[in-house]
């Protein structure tokens, strides 16, 4: 199947900036996009689309987030991370059931799929479950069978280790590649030492990337210190977590060296602002991050603690935030953000052929109708796209070469058998 966008805005990189080409064409053949220019191509297309008035970007990747919390949106207002989680969202979790968690994994795509995103890393339990989701709806995913451990003297044999292997080995690098598994360790305060540690080794023996959250909140922090007398950081360098690919969730506090660890050991930060301001865990350190060089790419979280899923929404904080905080309009530039949104969450996920607009690379694309009030005029690409789009501005969101969600309608997903099992289960669950 070939496809040819034209007469569109094309987002192309330019050194470490963007600039979108204008009146473009781009062809997707197969499950690559084979051409990019101003010109139309030579190649005759099975299929032609005229895209006057949308900008083509890359699909957007949600790199942190919870899918199936959908269940639980705005469940916990108003409350910092310990209450948040210990008080509110545990209790809810420990009686959600797998049929729940499947129907909440479809309906969570539906909104990333609307909103432009084309791929997810996700951390939450029965993910047998989204991994069918994932199957059926055509979006990518990096999901994980996390390891929990409260218990000082359960043994490696008792732990969730063996089931978080056998998750990886049984669905990793299927659905022809859109399917992705990761390890992944909750974080340092919901686990033990000796599990980390052979859990750490196990993930190396298997190639894995490692799915972590790390130093979300200051008190987070204070409890290790005082506990280990490390930071979460130390904690988890000392278990050997990271000398695996390893992909943290929040960093907003880390300590003197933290950040050099991180970056000694390549690892990635998933940023999450309206996560860390909806709890008030704080700023994350974003502009050092960036400067060390670090891979920071960007997630809306789970939807108790934002409460959706959408990107644009998350791109504009990551944009505007740092700049109020740090009292300079430079701190963060929109096309940083763009970065996190796309490539860098893409390079997390170890998904290297795709995140840009470029030959070769997967058609892993997006379309903004750009024929709205308030996308007009345009001076600057990067500065609409971060800071005046919505994710209702999302028209078409295609991966690998397939459209998956055209102008509201979608074309792998049954949306109105989708929102009523999921609003039956929900009904069901809360009664
Ligand atoms: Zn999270």
């Amino acid at each position: 199947m070939s496809l040819l966008f034209k007469n569109a805005a094309i987002l192309i990189r330019n050194g470490s900036g963007y600039e979108a080409l204008e009146h473009a064409y781009l062809g997707v053949d197969g499950k690559r996009i084979d051409y990019i220019g101003t010109e139309r191509p030579e190649k005759t297309y099975a299929e032609e689309k005229d895209y006057a008035g949308k900008l083509l970007l890359p699909g957007l990747v949600n790199a942190h987030t919870h899918t199936p919390m959908v269940f639980l949106r705005g469940i916990a207002d108003g409350l910092p991370l310990d209450q948040w989680l210990n008080e509110r969202v545990f209790p809810i979790e420990a009686k959600l059931t797998a049929e729940q968690i499947r129907v909440a994994s479809y309906y969570a795509i539906l909104e990333l799929l609307a909103s432009g995103v084309t791929s997810f890393t996700d951390m939450y339990f029965f993910p047998e479950e989204t991994a069918q989701a994932v199957r059926d709806s055509g979006i990518k995913a990096n999901l994980n069978k996390y390891i929990l451990c409260f218990d000082p003297n359960q043994t490696v044999e008792e732990s969730m280790i063996g089931p978080s292997i056998e998750f990886f080995e049984k669905y990793n690098d299927t659905c022809d590649g859109r399917l992705k598994v990761d390890f992944s360790i909750h974080a340092e305060y919901t686990n033990q030492p000796h599990i980390v540690k052979a859990y750490s080794e196990e993930c190396k023996k298997h190639d894995a990337i490692m799915h972590i959250h790390l130093s979300e909140s200051k008190s987070e922090v204070e409890k290790c210190m005082e506990k280990y007398r490390q930071t979460p950081v130390e904690w988890f360098e000392s278990l050997g977590t990271f000398e695996n690919p390893t992909c943290a969730a929040h960093v907003v506090w880390p300590m003197k060296n933290d950040l050099k660890i991180l970056r000694k050991h390549d690892v990635s930060v998933m940023h999450n602002p309206s996560s860390n301001l909806m709890i008030g865990s704080g700023f994350a350190p974003i502009r050092e991050m960036l400067d060390l060089g670090i891979n920071v790419g960007l997630g809306t979280d789970g939807t108790a603690s934002n409460n959706n899923l959408n990107m644009l929404e998350e791109m504009h904080l990551a944009a505007i935030v740092h700049n109020g905080y740090h009292l300079d309009a430079t701190n963060i530039l929109s096309s940083q953000v763009i970065d996190m949104a796309t490539v860098n969450g893409a390079k997390l996920q170890g998904r290297t052929d795709t995140g840009v607009l470029e030959t070769g690379k997967c058609a892993d694309i997006i379309a903004l109708d750009l024929d709205k009030i308030h996308l007009y005029p345009i001076f600057e690409y990067p500065s609409i796209i971060t800071k005046s789009a919505q994710g209702s501005d999302v028209c078409m969101t295609m991966v690998d070469g397939k459209i998956l969600y055209e102008n509201g309608q979608y074309l792998t997903l049954d949306k109105e058998k989708i929102v009523q099992d999921f609003k039956t289960a929900v009904k069901e669950f809360y009664k």
